[in-house]
């Protein structure tokens, strides 16, 4: 049975009264869709300039260059903002990660730009609980544990990354460097909104595949054509068919053909792979070598992969269960009502800290729900019920000196 020290509840009191509505609030109002460099260098500034409150070092870390595959099968390299990267007592016994994202899924120019009450106490608006009320709560839970005793026995890393939304390709190595020798992570994506926690998550993966074949006319000569339609929709059925418990297979997109009149000898499929395990990645990016060598072989044409399983799989090993039920007798502590976790489907940057072997819970940010949609919103109480769960939960982990 965990219980809350006198101690404690000065930083307990101290994380509700910080100033994360009216956080929310400014940094909601700035669009910052993944693609919209100026919106993402207006919210890092205003970010910067809120973390500057803590000890340590504050720094924009340049993105990564991303690179994908155009319609007609070029190579183009996307644009991402910049990174943050807080980092204090680098050198204390207790180090944590903790990570969020400044970006949405918005982009500057869709409808849903605006805040508005949908009733007392419930918020909506583009990215306020995935994920800018996540980031006010970091800064709360850690503005409040400066604040105590527990300090000097913890050291962190704060990540927040601008290209969540996309993948986190422009930050995958950036939050792989940082979770390197970490006793614990915490990830701020919105809790459910009966405060529900995400559990195990599968892997993702998207693929681009160029196929090459090769043109002709399609009256005069058709069997010197090599048709990279027939064989990229050929390659969609083939992979389609490694569907299993372990593995969800979705053929998304076929670009390429043209004239009626010409065999066409290019097409892209797109294509997103999620295996359920760590095992079943392997397994899957072996299938899709080989169907491509396969296809290659049955069409006479030339396949090129790009992209790669982004997000690996994260099962719940027993680290990442301890943490769980860490934060579970926290809530408890905290009166909260009973905090459980559930597998899901979606895919975040908890899955590229659970694959470096650190137990991470990433879904620390407070309730909310229907996100990726104009209907998000933020149940305002949550904050600092939230503020508080985190900074209990980081002063047990200082206590203990482990999960
Ligand atoms: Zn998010």
């Amino acid at each position: 049975m965990t219980s809350i020290t006198a101690t404690e509840s000065a930083t307990l009191e101290r994380a509700a009264d910080a100033p994360m509505l009216a956080q929310v609030e400014r940094w909601a109002a700035i669009n910052s869709g993944t693609g919209n460099l100026a919106g993402l260098k207006a919210v890092a500034g205003q970010l910067a300039d809120a973390f500057a409150a803590l000890p340590g070092t504050v720094r924009l870390v340049a993105p990564d260059p991303v690179e994908s595959v155009a319609p007609d099968g070029s190579i183009r390299t996307a644009q991402r903002g910049d990174h943050l990267h807080v980092r204090v007592r680098p050198d204390a016994p207790v180090q944590l990660l903790l990570t969020g994202h400044m970006d949405t899924v918005f982009a500057a120019d869709h409808p849903f730009q605006q805040l508005r009450w949908l009733e007392a106490g419930v918020l909506n608006g583009p990215g306020t609980a995935d994920m800018k009320a996540g980031i006010a709560v970091i800064l709360a839970a850690l503005g409040a544990l400066e604040a105590s005793p527990f300090a000097e026995r913890v050291g962190y890393d704060v990540m927040i990354n601008s290209d969540e939304e996309t993948g986190s390709h422009a930050s995958a190595a950036l939050i792989a460097e940082l979770a390197k020798g970490k006793t614990a992570a915490l990830t701020y994506e919105p809790a459910l909104p009966d405060g529900t926690l995400a559990g195990a998550r599968p892997g993702s993966g998207n693929f681009s595949v160029i196929v090459h074949g090769r043109s002709a006319h399609a009256g005069r000569n058709p069997e010197d054509g090599r048709n990279a339609l027939i064989a990229a929709a050929d390659l969609a059925l083939r992979l389609n068919a490694l569907k299993s418990l372990e593995l969800k297979v979705n053929p998304a997109k076929i670009d390429g053909g043209g004239p009626n009149n010409v065999v066409p000898d290019q097409a892209i499929l797109r294509i997103n792979l999620r295996p359920a395990t760590p095992e079943a990645m392997v397994a899957a990016e072996a299938a899709l070598r080989g169907t491509l060598a396969n296809i290659e072989r049955d069409h006479d044409v030339r396949c090129h992969l790009h992209g790669q399983f982004n997000r690996p799989p994260k099962p719940l090993d027993p680290a990442a269960t301890r943490l769980f039920e860490l934060v579970r007798d926290c809530g408890a502590a905290l009166g909260l009502p009973p905090i459980r976790w559930n597998a899901t489907g979606g895919v975040c940057d908890g899955n590229n800290i659970a694959a470096c072997g650190i137990p991470v819970v990433d879904t620390m940010g407070p309730r909310g729900g229907a996100i990726h949609s104009a209907d998000e919103f933020l149940i305002v109480d949550s904050l600092a019920e939230r503020a508080q769960l985190s900074a209990l939960a980081m002063m047990k982990i200082a206590e203990r000196g482990t999960v």
